[in-house]
C-alpha cells in the first residue's frame, strides 16, 4: 500500500495526510535508511510487529505539523525518528535512567509505524534535532546504526584496540568515531570479502580480515554486529583478559557451546538494547565534530524491497537510504 501511494498524485497524497495528535509532530519523510532490524521484522525473527506494520526507524524529515502541546519543534524544521519510539516515564527501568530496557517501549518501525513511507506522526519526545550540516540522506543512518553502535561502542571500556565483527552501517560508522577518540580498529568481515576489508581500510580500520582469523595482537573489546552467534567465542578468543565482547544486533542466530577457558580470565559479554534518548544527544552532539561521514547508496522509496535484497544479500557497502518519490533525490 505504502508503495503505490508514493505513485500518485500530490493532491490524493495530501488528502492521506495524517495529523499529529497531542504530543506530536507530523513529518514528511525526506529519507529513511535501511537496517538489518527491519530484515529481522520482515522475516518474522522479531515475533511481535504491529500488523499491518510500515517498517522503518532510521528517518529524517521536516515537521510539517506540531500537535497540542509541542514547543519542542516547529513547522519546517529537520527532525529524526530513531528506534525508541516511546517509552512509560515510570517503570522501574525509566525511573533508573534504563528508558532503553522500558518494560512498555514502543519502537518505531516495529510496534510503531516507521519511515518506509512519505509521512510518519512521531512524539515529539523522543525525535532528535539534525545538524544543519547533514543532508537528509547521510543524516538517516546515523539515527540507528549511529545510536545503537555509538551505545555499542560506550560499552567497550575505552579499550584502545578495539576489534569490529560485520563491517557494515554501523561499523562504518563507528570506526570513524573509534578513530577519533584515538583507537585502532581491527575489521573482521565475512571470509574472503575482500571488498568488505578494503572497504574498512579505507576509511581507517589498521587491519582487516575474515571472521575466522586472530588479529595480529589481541583486542581489549570486540564488538559484535553481525547476527551470527558463531562469532561470539570467535571473539572471545581475539580478546585479551579482561576484555569485553559487546553483542551490538537486536538478533542473533544461536551462540554454540564453547569451553569456559575462553570465558575465564574476567573477560565478559554483554548485549546492547535500543538506546537512550540521552545516548542520542550525546551522539549528536559527537558526530558532526568528527565530522562522521556516511556512504549511502540511494533507492527509490518504491524499491524498498530491492533495497532489502541487496541489505540480505551483502551488496551494500555502507547504508541504504530510501528517498520518497516526491523528495526530488534530496
Ligand atoms: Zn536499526
Ligand atoms: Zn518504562
Amino acid at each position: 500500500m505504502v508503495l503505490e501511494a508514493a505513485r500518485r498524485p500530490l493532491e490524493e497524497r495530501e488528502l492521506e495526510r495524517p495529523r499529529a495528535r497531542s504530543g506530536q509532530v507530523l513529518i514528511e519523510v525526506k529519507a529513511c535508511a535501511v537496517c538489518r532490524t527491519d530484515l529481522h521484522v520482515v522475516d518474522g525473527e522479531l515475533t511481535q510487529p504491529k500488523l499491518p506494520l510500515v517498517p522503518g526507524h532510521e528517518v529524517v524529515g521536516v515537521v510539517a505539523e506540531t500537535g497540542k502541546d509541542v514547543t519542542r519543534f516547529k513547522p519546517g524544521d529537520r527532525v529524526g525518528v530513531p528506534w525508541l519510539g516511546w517509552t512509560c516515564g515510570e517503570c522501574p527501568y525509566c525511573l533508573a535512567n534504563r528508558e532503553n530496557l522500558c518494560d512498555r517501549a514502543l519502537f518505531t518501525g516495529y510496534t510503531l509505524d516507521g519511515g518506509y513511507a512519505e509521512w510518519i506522526v512521531a512524539d515529539a519526545r523522543f525525535c532528535f534535532p539534525i545538524p544543519a550540516s547533514y543532508a537528509e540522506a547521510e543524516a538517516a543512518p546515523l539515527l540507528c546504526a549511529g545510536l545503537i553502535g555509538y551505545r555499542s561502542f560506550t560499552k567497550t571500556a575505552g579499550g584502545k584496540r578495539l576489534g569490529i565483527y560485520g563491517f557494515g552501517a554501523a561499523a562504518h560508522i563507528i570506526t570513524q568515531v573509534a578513530r577519533y577518540e584515538g583507537r585502532q580498529v581491527f575489521a573482521f568481515t565475512r571470509e574472503g570479502d575482500v571488498k568488505g576489508q578494503e572497504f574498512a581500510k579505507s576509511i581507517g580500520a589498521i587491519w582487516a580480515g575474515g571472521s575466522n582469523q586472530l588479529p595480529p595482537e589481541p583486542l581489549d573489546a570486540a564488538i559484535l554486529f553481525a547476527p551470527v552467534g558463531q562469532l561470539v567465542p570467535q571473539a572471545l578468543k581475539a580478546v585479551r583478559k579482561g576484555g569485553v565482547v559487546v553483542c551490538g544486533g537486536i538478533h542473533m542466530s544461536d551462540i554454540p557451546s564453547f569451553p569456559y577457558e575462553l570465558l575465564w580470565g574476567e573477560r565478559s559479554v554483554c548485549s546492547v538494547a535500543n538506546l537512550t534518548r540521552r545516548d542520542g544527544e550525546e551522539f549528536f552532539a559527537l558526530a558532526p565534530r568528527i565530522p562522521v561521514k556516511v556512504n549511502v547508496e540511494k533507492f527509490p522509496l518504491a524499491q524498498a524491497n530491492e533495497a532489502l535484497a541487496s541489505l540480505r544479500a551483502g551488496r551494500i557497502k555502507g547504508v541504504a537510504v530510501l528517498i520518497p518519490e516526491t523528495t526530488n533525490g534530496h
